[in-house]
């Protein structure tokens, strides 16, 4: 039965954003509905891979070049960079350097940089019909016929739902509800912004980093980062974070219940001075100035959905992509690289099962294969990196001593 309905898509995130985009430069009718207002933030870094967005470039036919596309999202574009990294690991109570786990390879081009997320976002959104303020609180349906909910009143009619509306995702609490597929890992991070001018960037930051947009700074079995976010010529946006593992049933810092921004806790303020860090970590990370503020209490957190869950919600016509089905941890992580392969592997699936006639007309059935050859190319691929990121973001609060070994091995 032909069913003449757009896809929806939860979520204008890079997931859901980057399904949209191809699909909308396919002709392919497509409605992302988000939540929030126009995000006008200035959002926050995140190291994206080669292998995910050359992806999504060749799929957009490559109209910009790589490093058009860099300095188009870049973190440090607006002053005519292209988003370099350095993800050496230094010891932030010395300054020394550790180990690089991903070095820059001699000769070769560069395939990580720093993407800011509103940037990328922006970029994806060209020419997308983003509904803006459209809070999904339910749906119901089948493959080829699905109807979504909105608080505003608004119901949207499609043939496929798209949950792309990340790690706190209300599709999936609606598809499995009482389901536990969320875990917050035992992990403390506080977070904080902090903006400054360029001059004292240059001076207070940039001569122990040089050019880099992320500072890793690990300690004994706590670590600091440091993450430009977007910098222009008058200031540079950065972002810094405090972690280490839980430490038992009592520590005074794991406060899972309370809000995400918080005022920072005096606990986090004594622990911050006990540790003698060294600039630039110290200049951020730095018990004086962030007393004034508030921070971040974030919980980190890891979603498992197994196939077979997907599978049922297939049936209703729902397929998940991004942090809604794979969710990692941030800091090491590639949550926002499989998040746009993700979108191109959607993208892919729909192409290949609507190919050769009218894709405004997408079949009950092509729902249902759409939705198992997504899971067949994507799934084992995300799960597999939320294993690795987990095991990696638990191995950055190593004790000093183990880091030290590694650097030795590494040097030999
Ligand atoms: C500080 C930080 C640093 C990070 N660094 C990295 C990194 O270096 N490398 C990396 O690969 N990843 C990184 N990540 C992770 C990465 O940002 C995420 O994995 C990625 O953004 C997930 O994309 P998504 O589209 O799945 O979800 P999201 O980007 O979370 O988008 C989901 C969207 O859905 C909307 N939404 C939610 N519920 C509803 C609803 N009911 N109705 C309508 N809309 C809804 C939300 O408002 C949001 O816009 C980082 C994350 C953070 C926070």
């Amino acid at each position: 039965m032909a069913t003449q309905k757009p896809i929806i898509i939860i979520g204008a995130g890079l997931s859901g954003l980057a399904a949209a985009r191809l699909l909308t430069d396919q002709g392919i009718p497509v409605i992302v509905f988000e939540q929030s207002q126009p995000d006008r933030s200035q959002g926050y870094g995140l190291t994206l891979r080669d292998w995910a967005y050359n992806a999504l470039l060749e799929e957009l036919g490559n109209p910009i070049g790589v490093s058009d596309f860099q300095r188009a999202v870049a973190t440090d574009g607006a002053i005519g960079r292209t988003g370099w990294v350095d993800l050496t690991f230094r010891n932030n109570g010395t300054g020394e350097t550790l180990f690089n786990p991903d070095p820059p390879k001699p000769g070769q081009p560069n395939t990580i940089f720093r993407a800011n997320r509103s940037f990328l976002r922006n970029w994806l959104a060209e020419g997308v019909d983003v509904r803006y303020e459209h809070k999904l609180e339910g749906f119901q349906g089948e493959p080829g016929h699905v109807s979504a909910f909105f608080e505003n009143g608004v119901v949207q009619e499609g043939s496929i739902l798209v949950a792309a509306d990340g790690v706190h995702s209300t599709v999936r609490g609606v598809a499995f509800p009482g389901n536990q597929t969320l875990n917050i890992l035992p992990v403390i991070l506080f977070h904080g912004k902090v903006n400054i001018p360029r001059a004292k960037y240059e001076t207070a930051v940039s001569t122990a980093l040089g050019p880099s947009n992320v500072a890793a700074g690990v300690g004994d079995s706590f670590n600091t980062f440091i993450t430009v976010a977007s910098a222009n010529k008058e200031d540079v946006h950065l972002d810094w974070s405090y972690s280490r593992a839980r430490q038992g049933d009592n520590d005074p810092l794991w406060m899972p219940d309370r809000g995400e921004l918080i005022k920072v806790p005096q606990h986090l303020l004594k622990e911050i001075r006990s540790r003698d860090l060294v600039p630039p970590f110290s200049t951020l990370v730095n018990a004086d100035d962030i007393k004034k503020d508030k921070v971040y209490n974030w919980r980190i957190r890891s979603v498992y959905i197994s196939r077979a869950q997907l599978d049922q919600a297939a049936k209703r016509g729902v397929v998940f992509i991004g942090d809604s089905v794979h969710a990692m941890p941030i800091f090491g992580g590639e949550g926002g690289n499989h998040a746009i392969l993700d979108g191109v592997d959607l993208f892919r699936a729909i192409q290949a099962a609507s190919d050769g006639r009218d894709k405004n007309d997408l079949r009950a059935g092509e729902v249902e294969v759409i939705a198992q050859t997504f899971y067949d190319t994507a799934l084992g691929r995300s799960q597999d990196a939320v294993k690795r990121c987990v095991q990696r973001f638990s191995a950055f609060h190593r004790p000093i001593q183990e880091w030290k070994k590694i650097a030795g091995m590494s040097k030999t």
